[in-house]
Formats: structure tokens, sequence, C-alpha cells
């Protein structure tokens, strides 16, 4: 297990340890080196000379496609142990590392490195008026040294779609996952490292972001932040970033919601809502914490939910047949606990758990029962603010005009969800829907060819998709005269 700084190609302890814990247990899993305000400028140094002197731009876009595909088998040959890791680490069911974090971080190397000489072809424009004919290639170039910062909720896949995307534009990195769940990406920095990449390309620096965001993300040598995370840090980067403008992309909260009409298949809609609420915890950007549904279908829609979600199978995150972990730390539970304290308070219904499971086996880890809450006002803060726990709102709606606004009045705009076997009204729905995703009769598909990123207070920018690539880079503007004969009017505009 890795637990050392990654600094210029070299691991490197540092004073300053922090014990991470496994939340199924509570128990200290490993001590990682923190970083210092030093190694912050170390590898912020490290990553501006390896941009500056060429060592990863300078490479052909074969050699850079060669080197994304090298992480991605090194992430398939290390399958096992990363699924391990991410799971001691977070909590979350090892069915979910293996089959959806891994494969699709390992899969995200790929797809960039296939397709980056296509996604960085320049664009050739030919722009012809009365007084000029030019030619204009569009030219794409990386952006310099990108700071990536990941949260705890998806540690390694949200740290591979950012490295994968800067990496692949042509940037130099130094990628800070969170201090709770640092564990993978230390790992792929390993990765990284056997894959033969030139040091100082890729750094990776564990700590508090109390202590070295200001640091990290206000030095003038840093020319772009990914930042995925809480509205709270999002907005202090903003500041931060701001004493140098440096180009950003904010992936931050939400409080999705999902309309399920009268018409849509109940099976699927509940199976999938329960997914959409409780994988992971709940602890998803994306997780649809409101539903909304029609009227006529509510009472059948709330009995197979709770039915289903009172039997989802909790346990340790290393057991094949848990369905749902513990939530990441004591702290996170507490403020869980708080926002269902408050929802009592505003006479919301908690009809389903609500609390600590009781068994034994439970004791010593940071699980919480799946909880449905009916009967909320809309003007609540259950229905309003992100929880970020498996915690879900059910709601009762009469015209499709008042659901709609019901979903779009937070202050998030990440994603929602609509279902209904007619096609037309599901697009029609959909198009008056505020959010930057939306997933029609499913949930949660994320696809490497796909952008995903939300509007509001969910942030901006795009991740994957060529689009989310192209935040990596910057657009360059080469134009060229080609006027015949007579010469552009600007040659002589004095007369001369
Ligand atoms: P967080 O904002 O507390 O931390 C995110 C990262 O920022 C961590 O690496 C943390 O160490 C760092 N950080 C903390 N303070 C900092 C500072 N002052 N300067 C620089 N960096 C700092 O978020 P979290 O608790 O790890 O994750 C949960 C949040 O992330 C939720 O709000 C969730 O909605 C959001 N999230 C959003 C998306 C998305 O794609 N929109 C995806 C996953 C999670």
């Amino acid at each position: 297990m890795n637990t050392q700084l990654f600094i210029n190609g070299e691991f490197k302890d540092s004073d300053e340890l922090q014990k991470v814990i496994n939340p199924s247990t509570g128990e200290v899993i490993a001590e990682v080196s923190l970083a210092s305000e030093y190694d912050v400028l170390s590898a912020v140094s490290a990553a501006r000379i390896a941009f500056d002197h060429k060592d990863w731009t300078g490479l052909s876009l074969a050699q850079r496609k060669g080197f994304l595909l090298k992480i991605s088998q090194g992430i398939l040959d290390k399958a096992g142990e990363l699924a391990n890791l991410e799971t001691l680490n977070t909590g979350k069911p090892i069915k979910e590392s293996t089959f959806m974090d891994i494969p699709s971080a390992a899969e995200t190397f790929r797809y960039f490195g296939e397709n980056l000489e296509k996604f960085l072809k320049p664009e050739i424009k030919n722009v012809s008026t009365q007084i000029a004919h030019v030619q204009a290639n569009l030219l794409r170039e990386p952006l310099g040294v990108a700071v990536l910062i990941v949260p705890w909720n998806y540690p390694l896949l949200i740290a591979c779609w950012k490295l994968a995307q800067a990496l692949a534009a042509g940037n130099t990195i130094v990628l800070k996952p969170s201090s709770l769940t640092p564990l993978s990406v230390l790992e792929l920095a390993q990765i990284v490292k056997d894959a033969g990449l030139p040091n100082g390309v890729v750094n990776v620096i564990v700590g508090s972001g109390e202590k070295i965001g200001k640091a990290l993300c206000s030095d003038k040598r840093v020319d772009m932040i990914s930042f995925t995370g809480s509205n709270e840090v999002g907005k202090r980067i903003l500041e931060y970033s701001s004493e140098n403008v440096k180009k950003l992309i904010m992936e931050l909260g939400g409080k999705s919601a999902s309309i399920i009409c009268n018409d849509a298949d109940l099976e699927s809609a509940v199976n999938s809502s329960l997914c959409s609420i409780f994988l992971n915890q709940g602890q998803m950007c994306t997780a649809m914490s409101r539903i909304l549904v029609e009227a006529d279908i509510y009472d059948q829609f709330v009995n197979d939910f709770v039915n289903k979600a009172q039997r989802i199978k909790l346990g340790v995150g290393g057991d094949f047949e848990t369905q749902m972990g513990p939530l990441i730390s004591e702290a996170q539970r507490k403020r869980v606990i708080a926002c269902i304290e408050q929802a009592k308070k505003d006479d919301a219904r908690i009809i389903c758990g609500g609390k600590i499971p009781a068994a034994e086996e439970f004791k010593n880890g940071f699980f919480f029962e799946p909880t449905v809450i009916t009967e909320v006002k809309p003007q609540s803060d259950i229905f309003k603010e992100e929880v970020f726990g498996p915690v879900v709102c059910i709601s009762k709606f009469v015209k499709l005009d008042e659901a709609i606004s019901l979903a779009n009045q937070a202050d998030f705009a990440l994603a929602a969800c609509v279902w209904s076997k007619d096609e037309a009204k599901a697009a029609e729905i959909s198009g008056q829907l505020n959010a930057g995703t939306i997933w029609v009769n499913t949930y949660g598909m994320f696809f490497n060819e796909l952008p995903y990123g939300g509007f509001k207070q969910s942030g901006f920018g795009k991740e994957l998709g060529k689009e989310g690539f192209l935040e990596y880079t910057r657009l360059k503007d080469v134009i060229v005269d080609k006027t015949k004969e007579a010469k552009p009017l600007v040659n002589y505009w004095y007369g001369f």
C-alpha cells in the first residue's frame, strides 16, 4: 500500500501523518503522509518545469496515447487490488468497486488515449470578405499546469476522469485526493510511475484542503483547476483562483429530482429509483434525493419502494453480498442525522429507516438505514439542501407543470430523471427541466463519449465527451492572409 506523496517521479515521506479509517469497522488501515505548503510548492514546481521543458508536450501524440493506454492496462492489471483498496477506504460495496469504479476508470484512460489525436486535430476555417481572404488554423493546446481536486465518494474514478483528460490534452498535473480516501489514488501514482511517464508530469499530494488549498489554488504557476466537491469549498477555490485568473471546471453539489409519470413502467421506475438514491449509500452528486410521483400511482410506488428499500442488505463493504455499506465517516453520519431531525421538526414523516441499524455487526462502522421521507413541504431544508446520504423524499403531484416547477425550484441543477413510456411527453418534460444531465427511463448512465456537468449552484464546465475533454485545452487562432493581388486593407491603412 502506497502512503507517501508522489512528487517529481519519486515517492517521499512528509513530517505529518494522517490516519486513514475503514468506515465499515472504524479501524485505522493506514497512515499517509500529509503535504506541507513546501510540498505543494515542490509539486507545482515539478509540474511547471515538466511542462515548460516540454517533457510531455514534446512527445508525439502517438507516444502520449501509448502512455495513456499503458495506464489503462496498469489499472486493469491491478483491478482486484484496487477494488479491495477502494472498498476498504470508502466502505462502498465491493460489487460496486469491482464492476463499476475500477473498470470505468481503466476505460476512461483507454477512451481518451484512443481519441486524443482526433480531438486535438486543428480545425481549418477559410473566411472571405470583400477586403480580405484568410485561412485560420484553430489549434487546441494544453493549458499548462492543471490542479485536479477530487472528493471522497468516487476517489479513483473521478481522479481518473480528470487525469486521463488533462494528460491526453497535454497538461502536467498536481492531483489532490481527499485526505479521507487517498489510498487508491496513491496506487494510481504507482501505476503512472510504472508506465514510465517523465518525472514531474504527474504529482500526487494528499493534504487537508484547509491547510494547503490556498497555496495550491492561488499559485500563479498553475493554469487551471478542475474541482469536484462541495459548494462551500468550490466557492473558496473561486476566491483563491481569482488572484491570477485561472481556467476552472467546477463540479459541485446536487439536489436532483426524478419525475415518475403514471404511464411509467412502474417496476423499472421503482428499481432504478432505489439505485438512484441508495447506490454508494446515497453519497452521489447525482443522487435522486427527490422523487415526484403522479398522484394516481403514488401509493403503489411508495409501497413498492419502501418494501424493497427495507430488503436492501446492509453490511461491511468487503462482503460480496453487501448491497449498502457504511457512510464515509462519523461526521458525515452526524450530518445526515441532523438533516433528518430537522425534517421531523418540519413535520415530514419518516416512513422507513431514519436511524442507525441496531445489530451488533454494525456497532463500529458508520452505518445508516435506507431512509424514506414523505409529506415534505417544498420550502423545508430536506427538500432543498443536499444530504449526501441514503435519504429520499417522495412527494405526490397532480399536474406535470407542478412537478416540473418543484424539480426546478432547487438551487442546484445537476441531473434529473423522467419516467414515462410516452417518448414525446418525456422529451417535452426533459426540455423544461433545468439540469445538465437528464436520464429518461433510466438512471446514472455515464459514458466517456458524453459530456456531464451541471448548471446553477452545481457548477460549470463539463467532464467527459469531446466537449469535456476540450475544457482541458485552450483554443489558439492562427490567422494567415491569403488575399490574392489586393492586399488586405490594414496593410495600406496609413497610405504608405
Ligand atoms: P469537499 O468539498 O469537502 O472536498 C472535496 C476536495 O476538496 C477534497 O479533496 C478536499 O480535501 C478538498 N478541499 C477541501 N477544502 C479545500 C480548500 N479550502 N481548498 C482546496 N481544496 C479543498 O467535498 P467532499 O465532502 O469530498 O465530497 C462531497 C461533495 O462533492 C458533495 O457536495 C457532492 O455533491 C460533491 N460532488 C460533486 C460531483 C459532481 O460531479 N458534481 C461529484 C462527486 C461529488
